[in-house]
């Protein structure tokens, strides 16, 4: 795992898979130059286009003093091509399945108890704003069932359900789970089977259910976007920044140097989650990219409501899961099944070799081997035939961001070295595979500590402590061997 996160991280790699999402990509905004040349300078340059640059972006553009203040955003490649243009679009925060974890890492269950009511308030505010300023992405707020295969995952549901009831309350919003115990009981409901994998039996110990949600986060992403062109951004899309430096005696200034030109600024944002230490070569090892993947599959012709199933699903099995979105009456290709996951069992050493990838340019085929298998074994008979014109109507891959706690990075990076007095650089990075239920929030934040308004620690309220940016933190490796067993994200993988 050490030598994997010591791979130098590169920039977003040209040609990408072709997401389900981005298929079409947005006809305004996906290739847009907002000015033909790159500006010189601007107040505030973010990095990156997808739901952190754009929540960023919308942040800064609320602060009533700066109305005339100039942001520039880049983007290597088309607008919101990154993770958010290519991932599951499950808006769903497991938070019981962190919440042990939360508490002895943390060593205070009221931090975990924050972690976790952050995660709901984030999916909240996204499908909020999405409703609030009418944003088409196909939002659907609804409930999720994690579909648990293994009776230690089951005892430690119930452990943990009941250990968060006790801590927040059992009528806290961020606590609202129901259980499902028994074979039967979740077939009846959802539809799954005892199933087995390479000969090992998986029968199914019980189901977990609580709200979540799913949306297009690309068209989310573009959306938002959207409002903020019309507010004044300046998108420069095809435009990587290759490097930072600080300009001598400019007060300050960063110099970001792209093929089009350097752009001066005297803040500089980076929402480059999985690709930031390409640009910040301190997080290198931090910040590790890891690939993941997601198929988009026909319903089986026996799957309830023609696979407009009204929950979200996860599979949970030991040592890691799947998750999967059917996709809402009334959207496109209603009723396919997009499914994600399968680094554990499905890819080579657990999916040691996807991490410190950067190359969403090509697939894993043993990943859309397993994937494309886990509808039918997962479902059984209720999955029936599959649709003539074939399963899989799409796979692509996306990159990304993990640091070794388990946490995102949010603040700004430290300064006050011999060679750097200024500041002024900072991040909201490293979302572990569930950025849905943390970057919006996490923008909020780094908003919030960018215009001053944290000065006495006035996000200590509800953001997390662990979630800034400190020496310590910094200072973390990942050591040893990928382990699959504690992380709820949703790419089911974590690090010891
Ligand atoms: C396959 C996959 C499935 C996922 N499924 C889910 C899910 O179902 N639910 C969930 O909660 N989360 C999921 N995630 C995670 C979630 O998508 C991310 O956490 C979230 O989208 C991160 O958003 P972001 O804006 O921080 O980063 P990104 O969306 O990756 O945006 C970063 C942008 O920065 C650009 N960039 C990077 N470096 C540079 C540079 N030097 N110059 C210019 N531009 C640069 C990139 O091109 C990219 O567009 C998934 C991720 C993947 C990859």
């Amino acid at each position: 795992m050490d030598e994997r996160a010591r791979i130098p991280v590169s920039l977003p790699r040209d040609d990408p898979t072709r997401s389900y999402w981005q298929d079409l990509p947005d006809a305004a905004v996906a290739d847009l130059r907002t000015t033909e040349t790159l500006p010189e300078s601007a107040d505030v340059v973010i990095v990156g286009s997808g739901i952190t640059g754009a929540a960023a972006a919308w942040g800064l553009q609320q602060n009533e003093d700066q109305t005339g203040r100039s942001i520039v955003m880049l983007e290597a490649r088309q607008a919101c091509s990154g993770a958010t243009g290519r991932n599951g679009g499950h808006t769903k925060a497991a938070s019981y399945r962190t919440f042990a974890h939360h508490v002895s890492t943390l060593g205070s269950t009221a931090a975990a108890a924050q972690i976790a009511r952050l995660e709901l308030a984030n999916i909240r505010e996204v499908h909020g704003f999405a409703r609030l300023h009418g944003i088409d992405c196909d939002a659907v707020a609804c409930d999720t069932v994690d579909i648990i295969y293994d009776a230690a995952q089951w005892e430690a549901a119930v452990a943990a359900v009941a250990a968060m009831h006790a801590a927040l309350g059992p009528y806290d919003p961020a606590a609202e789970y129901e259980l499902v115990a028994g074979p039967d009981a979740v077939r009846a409901r959802f539809h799954c089977h005892a199933t087995t994998f390479r000969g090992r039996p998986d029968p199914v110990a019980g189901a977990v259910v609580y709200p979540a949600g799913s949306l297009s986060a690309y068209k989310f992403g573009v959306g938002v976007l959207r409002l903020c062109l019309a507010r004044g951004l300046n998108l420069q899309t095809h435009t990587p920044a290759l490097a930072l430096r600080r300009e001598k005696g400019r007060d300050g200034a960063w110099l970001v140097q792209t093929p089009r030109g350097t752009i001066a600024a005297r803040r500089v944002v980076l929402a480059t989650n999985g690709y930031t230490a390409h640009l910040v070569p301190r997080l290198q090892g931090v910040v590790v990219p890891l690939r993941g993947q997601v198929t988009a599959q026909r319903p089986g012709r026996s799957l309830p409501a023609g696979g407009c199933l009204p929950t979200t699903y996860s599979f949970i099995y030991e040592g890691g899961y799947e998750y999967m979105v059917p996709r809402p009456p009334g959207s496109r290709f209603a009723g396919d099944i997009v499914m994600g996951g399968g680094l554990v069992r499905g890819a080579a050493d657990e999916g040691l070799y996807e991490y410190g990838s950067t190359d969403d340019t090509a697939l894993n085929p043993d990943v859309s081997a397993y994937l494309r298998d886990t509808t039918p074994r997962y479902f059984g008979p209720d999955w029936g035939e599959d649709d003539p014109a074939g399963r899989v109507r799409a796979e692509w891959t996306g990159i990304m961001g993990f640091t070794p706690d388990g946490f995102p990075l949010v603040g700004e990076m430290p300064h006050g070295g011999a060679d750097d007095d200024g500041g002024g650089l900072w991040t909201a990075s490293a979302f572990q595979g569930h950025g849905m239920v943390l970057c919006w929030m996490c923008a909020r934040a780094l908003v919030d500590m960018i215009e001053g308004r944290d000065a006495n620690n006035e996000l200590d309220s509800w953001f997390p402590r662990a979630f800034r940016i400190t020496e310590e933190r910094l200072a973390k490796r990942f050591q040893g061997r990928v382990s699959h067993n504690i992380s709820g994200q949703d790419q089911g993988v974590s690090t010891e």
